[in-house]
């Protein structure tokens, strides 16, 4: 190797606090990360996009924080007996990743990968992640899902459902459900909503059944490394086996995991299947006239990006693309949209250790869809319908909750 070769650039999983020196002392403290970008603010009430910080009003909630924690942490400036409430400023996170967003537009530097690598360390050091957290790793190691449900559960949403178990028949294309879906019945509804809306289409569709494992999304983002890296492992191995071309998921948390956390993975095996996510499944088939709709929803409705599909993978336009093809829906937007929306508080493990956050800022998500003048508001995922489901019923206010599948369910009058 010549002197002047650049050393590979680390993997995120491998990369440890140290790695980030220069990115922590470079934190410019300009508060892009807990600001919505400057030229699409409509109004002072949404003008933020930090959900800890927006709840909390001190710093060390924001990203820019967390930049500061891990900097005084590196340099020795304090130590984790001085601050005892350091776990809730670096755990009371959705990991929406909006101070990532706009950091990287401006400043270049990644406030939350700091935070989830600050959360890594705490893990590592015996001091993370929070109490609450624990069970949920415990049930990933014992049961294969963070909801501390036996294996043989697994696939009870299918009863009724005759599809493939890709583990006896062969087939083109695997349907990951993920463990929300799988195991929680008030979510049964969009699991079977795609099954049956892949197979109306004409899709060679297959599911693991009672083999499917947890993706290892909620391991990862509480900072369990090492069993995050053991699932993705298993999982990388399973899927291959199955000789799928590709595997569709309407979990954004699995969906992110498998077709990105994954490849942040020092030396993991590629996967080969191509990995989508229903919104980009369903937009395809959409546009290839193979669904089409026979009946007029009249609806005003607006939606919701969920953090880990829109600013973490970038879809935007393909479930607003579908809503817009629905005869008789009418889409309406809120004010923070894209990769400026405000999350709903479920994600990052704040739902599990901080509820009354997760709920709070689910409120604030309705009351903002509420201006549009919306009937409902629609989004495609697992933790947004549980966060937003619980702040709704709490409310009482007419507003519906829709999973994009059961749009398309009633427009295709299936
Ligand atoms: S946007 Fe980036 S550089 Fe600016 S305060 Fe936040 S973390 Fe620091
Ligand atoms: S990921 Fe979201 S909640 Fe966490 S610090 Fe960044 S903006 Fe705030």
């Amino acid at each position: 190797m010549a002197y002047y070769d650049k050393k590979p650039e680390k993997k995120f999983f491998e990369k440890e606090l140290a790695d980030y020196r220069d990115s922590v002392w470079g934190c410019a403290r300009c508060n892009w990360c807990q600001n919505h970008w400057g030229w699409n603010v409509k109004s002072a009430e949404y003008s933020e996009v930090c959900p800890a910080f927006h709840e909390y009003r001190i710093f060390p909630y924001s990203g820019m924080g967390k930049m500061h924690i891990a900097r005084a942490l590196l340099e020795g400036d304090f130590d984790y007996d001085d601050a005892p409430e350091l776990k809730k400023f670096i755990y009371t996170c959705t990991t929406c990743g909006a101070c990532e967003m706009n950091c990287q537009r401006l400043q270049d530097k990644e406030p939350l990968q700091v935070n989830e690598t600050l959360r890594a360390q705490l893990v590592k050091d015996g001091i993370g992640p929070m109490s609450e957290h624990k069970n949920l790793i415990k049930s990933v190691k014992n049961y294969d899902n963070p909801w501390m449900q036996p294996r043989t559960q697994r696939d009870r949403w299918a009863k009724k459902i005759a599809i493939k178990d890709i583990n006896k028949e062969k087939a083109q294309t695997l349907f990951f459900v993920g463990c929300t879906s799988a195991f929680d019945n008030t979510q049964w509804h969009v699991a079977q909503n795609t099954a049956r809306i892949l197979i109306h289409a004409g899709v060679d569709l297959g599911i693991l059944g009672k083999s499917e494992i947890c993706c290892g999304s909620p391991v990862a983002r509480i900072g369990d490394r090492e069993t995050f890296v053991s699932l993705a492992k298993r999982n990388v191995e399973q899927l291959n086996n199955t000789g799928v071309k590709e595997i569709v998921t309407f979990c954004p948390g699995c969906y992110r995991a498998i077709n990105h956390d994954y490849t942040e993975i020092p030396g993991l095996e590629s996967l080969n299947p191509k990995v989508y996510h229903t919104a980009e499944y369903l937009y395809k088939l959409v546009k290839g006239k193979k669904l089409s709709f026979n009946k007029e929803i009249k609806m005003r409705v607006t939606w919701h990006d969920p953090c880990h599909l829109g600013r973490h993978c970038g879809i935007y336009e393909e479930p607003r693309a579908i809503l817009k093809a629905i005869p008789g829906v009418e889409l309406v937007e809120m004010e923070r949209i894209m990769d400026q929306s405000w999350c709903c508080g479920g994600g990052g493990g704040a739902r599990t250790a901080f509820m009354d956050f997760a709920q709070k800022t689910a409120a604030k998500r309705i009351e903002e869809a509420k201006k549009t003048g919306a009937d409902a508001i629609v989004t495609a995922c697992p933790f947004c319908e549980q966060n937003i489901g619980d702040a709704l019923s709490n409310m009482d206010d007419g507003m519906q909750l829709y999973d994009l599948t059961d749009m398309l369910m009633r427009a295709l009058e299936m």
